[in-house]
């Protein structure tokens, strides 16, 4: 007999346990399928955006994470620069992601990626639509026109069985074999590098790096790595660490001086307690597509890439409160095809300009400026660029600005295009991010969102308020209305009507209806 699901997802890492959650909050019926019972300890993913937190926050787990932090509260998330090594005179320690705090409802936050898989896990436990098969492996998948089958068993190919879904998503990593058997190929950089990962105790770093301000995470650059980076991030306080760097591509665990590379990186003999030694192949790959049918791809399984600059598990899970809404309109019958198309529209632009504008240009711009300037051959000309550094490095923040300006399913201006550049604004503009607003009742804008269609009425004229509400009903769309007055830091948003969906981003915002309702509705849930 075969078991049914609304939606099967391959993969319960981080983004398919996510991807499970957020359907599991919408009543889908979900099996995620995951191998491990038990979370590797590795630190990665641990710097996590304000965007990020809001998306935990809707899912009822926000306080859950920050309480799962390892830094103790309130000690600096940002990073620290330093030139040649974590001695040197030269170091800059700029605002992070402070300087777009404003536009966003939640704190960013500092965890590892097993502590926010942890609570995730635990999450998925309480939705009762949702079957989280540990221990469990997804092998052959098929499609036809009206479900997906795939097989699954244990590791050891024992209980193999076939279930089936009208959709199923690969949330299955960077080797995605769901992405293999649909046929989707990646385009791929040309630039590999092995890196070195260690996981250590050491309190004489933490020694060391009490001539700095707190930081986090702190990134030596010098000419001979081509703009690689070592990269020290605190796991917990004092003495938790991990370390990654560039090595030569034939080193070997059994040989490699992973203590000396350390020792060379920071400047100063330290003692390391190492507890994990391995090498990762660093490269960015991108899928040329999202969607084949009725499968989807999402979080590395999409796009692989080094993880400078914290982009992987953020830009996953956000593919996933995408994807989410989109799939649950379609299975509750509100949203067509188009809809769920505009995944991969919207999506994979903005990997496609983080990968190249947010990670490899900047690895090119931090070559070119190692080459450049060095205070060896010219001290105060090193020293008035490096200085002119420190405000460029915090500028990259305000521009990381994912938008779906050109989205098929949203009004954005015109000839605008899918991009991870952008200007953050409170004004509500289409294809932006809603950024919170104080409504009368004390609460942030953000934080009064439903969980569908959510329309802004600022001293709106009624008629059109009313139209929209009706249009949203005859359609069975899920609608929300928030009126308040235009005053206070809401005539911000510069519109008496602002239209949001369901993961938080403005499809259109105007004075007065410039279109028949139910024409505006039906383009932005892909019926049009
Ligand atoms: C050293 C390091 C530091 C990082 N730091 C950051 C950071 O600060 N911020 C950030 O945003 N990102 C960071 N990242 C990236 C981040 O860790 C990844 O982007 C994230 O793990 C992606 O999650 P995922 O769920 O898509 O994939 P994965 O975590 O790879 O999970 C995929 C899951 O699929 C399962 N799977 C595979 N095949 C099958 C199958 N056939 N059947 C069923 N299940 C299967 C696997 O068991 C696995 O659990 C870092 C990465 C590294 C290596």
């Amino acid at each position: 007999m075969s078991e049914h699901f609304q939606v099967v997802v391959v993969g319960g890492g981080p983004v398919g346990v996510g991807l499970g959650v957020a359907l599991g909050l919408r009543g889908i019926s979900c099996a995620v399928i995951e191998p491990r019972s038990t979370l590797s300890r590795i630190p990665k993913g641990q710097n996590l955006t304000q965007r990020t937190m809001e998306h935990f926050a809707r899912w009822g787990v926000v306080e859950e994470m920050r309480e799962a932090r390892l830094m103790p509260k309130g000690y600096a998330i940002g990073e620290l620069t330093a030139y040649g090594n974590l001695m040197s005179e030269y170091w800059h320690a700029p605002a992070g992601r402070e300087l777009v705090r404003s536009f966003y409802s939640q704190d960013n936050e500092r965890l590892p990626q097993y502590q926010t898989e942890m609570v995730l896990r635990k999450k998925i436990e309480e939705l009762k639509s949702v079957n989280l098969m540990l221990g469990h492996v997804a092998g052959t998948i098929s499609q036809d026109a009206n479900k997906v089958s795939v097989e699954i068993s244990r590791e050891d190919g024992s209980e193999q069985r076939i279930i089936t879904g009208d959709y199923l998503v690969g949330c299955d990593g960077a080797r995605s074999s769901v992405r293999d058997q649909i046929g989707i190929a990646r385009t791929t950089q040309d630039y590999e590098q092995t890196m070195l990962l260690a996981v250590f105790r050491s309190s004489d770093l933490d020694e060391k790096m009490k001539r700095f301000p707190d930081r986090s995470t702190y990134r030596v650059i010098r000419p001979e790595l081509e703009g690689y980076w070592q990269f020290f991030g605190r796991i917990d306080v004092p003495d938790g660490w991990f370390f990654h760097a560039p090595v030569p591509p034939d080193s070997k665990l059994e040989t490699f001086d992973s203590l000396g590379l350390i020792q060379q990186a920071v400047g100063h003999p330290v003692a390391c307690d190492f507890e994990h030694l391995s090498f990762w192949q660093m490269r960015v790959a991108v899928a040329n597509e999202y969607q084949r049918g009725r499968i989807f791809i999402a979080g590395d399984a999409a796009h692989a890439h080094p993880p400078y600059g914290g982009f992987g598990l953020n830009n996953g899970l956000e593919d996933i409160v995408n994807l989410g809404w989109k799939l649950a309109a379609r299975v509750h019958g509100w949203g067509g095809d188009k809809l769920l198309e505009s995944y991969s529209d919207e999506r994979r632009p903005v990997f496609w300009d983080t990968a190249n504008d947010f990670i490899t240009s900047r690895i090119k711009r931090d070559a070119e400026f190692l080459h450049r300037y060095n205070p060896e051959r010219d001290r105060a000309e090193f020293e008035a660029a490096w200085k002119g550094r420190e405000t460029d490095i915090g500028s990259r923040f305000q521009q990381y600005e994912p938008n779906y300006e050109g989205s098929p399913v949203m009004f954005g201006p015109p000839g605008g295009k899918n991009s991870a550049h952008g200007v953050h604004q409170v004004k509500a503009r289409a294809g932006h991010h809603l950024a919170p607003v104080p409504l009368s009742n004390g609460q942030l804008s953000f934080d009064a969102l439903g969980q569908g269609f959510t329309l802004i009425a600022l001293d709106a004229d009624e008629a059109h308020v009313k139209a929209l509400a009706d249009a949203a009903q005859a359609l069975n769309i899920p609608f929300d209305i928030l009126r308040d007055t235009r005053t206070d830091g809401r005539e911000a948003y510069e519109a008496a009507l602002v239209l949001v969906r369901p993961d938080q981003y403005v499809v259109w915002s105007g004075e007065a209806l410039d279109r028949p309702a139910a024409e505006l509705l039906r383009h932005c849930v892909g019926l049009a």
